[in-house]
This record gives structure tokens, sequence and C-alpha cells, in this order.
């Protein structure tokens, strides 16, 4: 994950910066125009840009900056925590349920990699002294049981399905009741996924959604789409109550643009943050080491 374009245009405005004794009021604006440029081309939400460089200019031309014998870092300072707050302030935990287990729904288009993370969040969970479960309710993905079950025994962790004739919300329902039986303490359904946003199965995850209750509804989406992942999050959010969003490709993704909007736009946390298609590849999402990235 390297937002290079991102990161270099930045390093060449807090360059200049950095080199002046003082600073104007001009010299804040113009920096600020080019921040402004600079996220805008990694496809960062428009109406996020301009928030945040109103606030980063309210605070750059308050007294602090102009008392510093190094304003030009002062500035990068106020930059890197607006960044930081931008992507959530503090890292978003996973839920856990007081009353066992802890159920995780998975929500988002085809091929956003619902399917992987299932396997690798129950890797992670697992690697934590967890014991988890997982739920094979995508039935209309011709493979996607078979995925997520050879998903389940490279990790050892057991999947539920009752194969492609019975209905998800059912899966979903004896899958988690299963859980409770057999003592694990975390479920994770893998969901039919959506070429775009469709009603009917959308009505489905939500009745999913209204027969086990989830403690975590988790929204997954490539990073890759950029502002387009942003739109999707926004509009499942609008039907759907999210707790957390998680970023898959970002190893593949050279902007950053849904890293930046996304919980700015729908105030939903990143939570986790998928680089690649092996089962180790995830991380929790900390917004202040992706801070400290993109200013590199
Ligand atoms: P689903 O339809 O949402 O269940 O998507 P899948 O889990 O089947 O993933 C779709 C494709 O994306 C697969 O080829 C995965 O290997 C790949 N994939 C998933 N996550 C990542 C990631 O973080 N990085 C990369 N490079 N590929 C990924």
């Amino acid at each position: 994950m390297a937002f290079e374009g991102l990161t270099t245009r930045l390093q060449n405005v807090f360059g200049k910066l950095r080199g002046k004794g003082k600073l104007s009021e001009d010299d804040v604006n113009e920096a600020m125009r080019e921040v402004r440029l600079a996220l805008l081309e990694a496809d960062v939400n428009f109406k996020v840009v301009k928030d945040f460089i109103a606030k980063v200019k309210e605070k750059a031309v308050g007294a602090e900056v102009q008392k510093s014998f190094t304003p030009g870092m002062v500035v990068v300072d106020i930059v890197h925590k607006e960044l930081i707050e931008l992507m959530g302030g503090t890292q978003a935990k996973l839920a856990k349920s007081n009353k066992p287990p802890t159920v995780i729904l998975m929500a988002g288009l085809q091929g956003a990699g619902k399917t992987t993370l299932t396997g690798k969040l129950a890797k992670l969970l697992q690697s934590q002294g967890h014991k988890p479960l997982l739920i094979a309710g995508d039935i209309y993905r011709p493979a996607a049981i078979k995925q997520l079950e050879v998903l389940g025994g490279q990790i050892d962790v057991p999947v539920f399905s009752l194969g492609d004739k019975v209905s998800p919300v059912d899966i979903a329902g004896q899958g988690v009741q299963l859980a409770k039986e057999q003592g694990h303490d975390y479920v994770l359904i893998d969901t039919a996924g959506r070429l775009q946003i469709d009603e009917a199965l959308m009505e489905e995850i939500k009745q999913i959604h209204a027969a086990v209750k989830p403690d975590e509804v988790l929204l997954v989406v490539d990073a890759m789409t950029g502002q387009e992942a942003v739109n999707v999050a926004k509009s499942f959010h609008e039907q759907l109550e999210l707790t957390g969003v998680v970023l898959t490709k970002l190893d593949g993704d050279t902007r950053g643009g849904a890293a930046l909007s996304v919980k700015a736009v729908t105030g939903c946390p990143i939570k986790f943050a998928s680089t690649g298609e092996k089962i180790d590849q995830l991380e929790a999402f900390h917004p202040d080491r992706m801070a400290s990235r993109i200013l590199g």
C-alpha cells in the first residue's frame, strides 16, 4: 500500500514550507492550494477535501504557527493530525459481545473480497485465541460455499453450510444456534455479493440482520475503486446500519481516495485493511500509522 502520488506531492509542498523562517498567510494559502490539488488527484471526495483544507487553514494561520521558529513543521504537524482525524482518529476495534458468540455479518459487492476477508478475519481471531465458526450464506455465487470451505480447511476453522437450496436467513439462524451450542465465541457470516446495489439481495441481508441481530456489520469494499467504494459504502449504510468498513486490495491502490474519504462521508470507521490475496494479509486499520505512511 503506497500512495506514491499523494506522498510525493505532499512532500514537495512541505519541503518548500519547511525552508521558510516565517510563514505569511499567502504562504499558507499557497501550500493549502497545493494540498487541496494533491488530495483531489488522490480521488478524495470533493467535500471531504474542502472541509479538510478549511480546518487545516484555520489552525495554520493561528498564533502558534506565527510564534514558532519552525512554522513549516508546525503546519506539517497540523496536517498530520487532521489526516488522522479524517480517518477516524483512534483505531476502531472489532465488536465483542458480552454474551458470546459475537456475530459478524459481512456485506459488500461481488468481487470486493468478502469471502477472502471472512477467512482472513477467522485466522486473525483464531491467532488471538478465539474459536470462530464460519457460515456460508452466499448461496448464489456457484463457487462461494466451496471457496469458504477451502479457506476454513486451510486454517482449521469449521464452516457451517446447508448447501444452496436453503434460504440464507435460515442458514444464518441455524449457524448461530450451532455456534452457541458448540461454544464458538465468534461467528462470521458470509453473504451473497451484488454486482451493484440490488434490492432483492439488500432485502435478504436485512432479513438475515433481523434474524441474527449481529454485533458487527462489516462492509467490505475494494479500495482500488476509490470514490465508487465510498458511494457503495454510503448506499449500504443508508439501508443497513454498518458498524465498520473493511478496505480490501489496498496493495493495488495507489491513490488512497477511499481510505481518506470513507469515514468522513459515512461516519463509519475503517476497521481493517486487506493488503493481498494471502490469508494472513490483513491488518487492523490504524489511522495514525496510515497518516504517517501518507506523509512518507
Ligand atoms: P467476494 O465476491 O466479495 O466474496 O470476493 P472474493 O473474496 O472472492 O475476492 C475476489 C478476488 O479478489 C479474489 O481473487 C481474491 O483473491 C481477491 N482479493 C481479495 N482481497 C484482496 C486483497 O486485499 N488484495 C488483492 N490483491 N486481492 C484480493
